[in-house]
């Protein structure tokens, strides 16, 4: 009788937790989020000021930290132990590393690597490719785009168009007829490949699922264009990351499947300003855009898996400083603004008085070598558990979905 009670609590145990099942689910719907420079104590204190300000003295929850599954990543790049974003995002879209600045390239100028995006759309799936900053920055360009050097904001842009790939997001292109102005629209080359282009949160509500292949981008102007608004500076009407999301997840949805890399890209920047406040809301905005992907995965709970990972940590952000034992995530509040919003000699100083009220230190103003939490969650979300290297994870993805991937042209 004992025995039988033993095997009914296991069979019930184990159709409430899919991780008794020894067969390793294959997903339909993957979503890699890529927190831009959000390393593990960027979490923490994001955590931190969620709890502070609900009045609880500890931790509070964004909406990945809880994911069933997580994981350390390896982030070294082929030539420095501190890598750039570039290639980070080389690794993680084609499980090569390269030489920093480089884009898909190998170190010597000339293997040409293949992200990821490339076999997974040949075999059916539809592709996204989206970010809270430009399009052709460094993290996103990395997986439709290969260039000796991540500052060819043109000749990166000029690659979408040939990809096929189904849905392009952020803030716009940085160079959008080239650094002199004076070379083919890449809207044009988008347009006569047969994308729309879509403006702003009105284009972006008037997704219905139905519209082809999209690109939605901010509003055009040249600081805008570089990328959406901070969280922190936010006014009603700007394009939100969590509004692309839903549309990726709109305009990507079908019975095949897709793979969306979507990419928080300020997280990095407030933390290359040493601007604690402001990478905060940052990392809110990002958890709110995972939030929707977490809806959808409810929804399609066997067939999607979500990954949320950094490709560095920046900024060397320690919480704790100068002997004390202590955090404060509410002086924080006291800051209304971006650095960048207005920056000048008094607002600099007033963000450092916050940081130092916070008991927070920035050691750099670039980035570091430590490793980056993977948090996962839905089918094959056992992959991406333990110590992984960067280049690990595209390997997996393609695996899980059943695609032939060398990382190679
Ligand atoms: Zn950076």
């Amino acid at each position: 009788m004992k025995q039988k009670i033993l095997l009914v609590a296991v069979v019930i145990g184990c159709t409430i937790f899919s991780a008794c099942t020894t067969t390793v689910q294959h997903p339909k719907y993957v979503f890699l989020f890529i927190g831009d420079g959000m390393g593990l104590a960027h979490v923490t204190l994001t955590e931190d000021y969620i709890a502070a300000k609900n009045g609880i003295h500890g931790n509070g929850n964004v909406s990945f930290t809880q994911f069933p599954v997580t994981g350390l990543v390896t982030t070294y790049s082929a030539n420095t132990l501190v890598t750039c974003s570039s290639a980070a995002a080389t690794a993680l879209s084609t499980g090569h590393k390269t030489n920093n600045n480089m884009m898909g390239i190998a170190p010597d100028s000339v293997t040409h690597f293949a992200s990821v995006t490339y076999p997974l759309y040949h075999a059916g799936y539809k592709i996204g490719v989206a970010t809270s900053v430009s399009i052709d920055h460094a993290t996103p360009g990395a997986f439709y785009a290969t260039s000796l050097s991540r500052s060819n904001y043109y000749d990166i842009a000029s690659q979408a168009a040939a990809t096929g790939f189904d849905f392009f997001a952020g803030s716009g292109f940085v160079y959008p007829k080239g650094k002199n102005n004076d070379q083919a629209s890449i809207y044009e080359q988008l347009e006569t490949a047969g994308y729309r282009i879509v403006r702003g949160t009105e284009g972006a509500a008037q997704l219905d699922g139905g519209d082809g292949k999209i690109v939605l981008v901010q509003a055009e102007s040249e600081k805008e264009r570089r990328r959406l608004p901070y969280a922190i500076d936010r006014k009603e009407g700007d394009l939100t990351l969590p509004q692309i999301t839903q549309a990726a997840i709109k305009a990507l949805y079908n019975p095949k499947g897709f793979f969306a890399m979507i990419e928080g890209g300020q997280i990095d920047w407030a933390a290359h300003a040493n601007d604690g406040a402001t990478m905060i809301h940052e990392t809110i905005d990002f958890s709110e855009a995972i939030k929707i992907a977490v809806d959808f995965y409810h929804q399609h709970p066997g067939e999607t898996l979500i990954l949320v990972t950094a490709d560095h940590e920046t900024g060397g952000l320690s919480l704790g400083r100068d002997g004390k034992y202590a955090v404060n995530p509410l002086a924080f509040d006291e800051q209304q603004h971006s650095l960048e919003y207005e920056s000048n000699d008094s607002t600099i100083a007033a963000v450092q008085e916050i940081n130092s009220n916070a008991f927070c230190a920035w050691p750099t103003k670039g980035h570091t070598g430590i490793m980056v939490p993977i948090y996962a969650i839905g089918a094959g979300s056992e992959r991406f558990s333990g110590k992984l290297d960067n280049t690990d994870i595209p390997k997996r993805i393609a695996e899980l979905m059943g695609v032939e991937f060398s990382g190679l042209k």
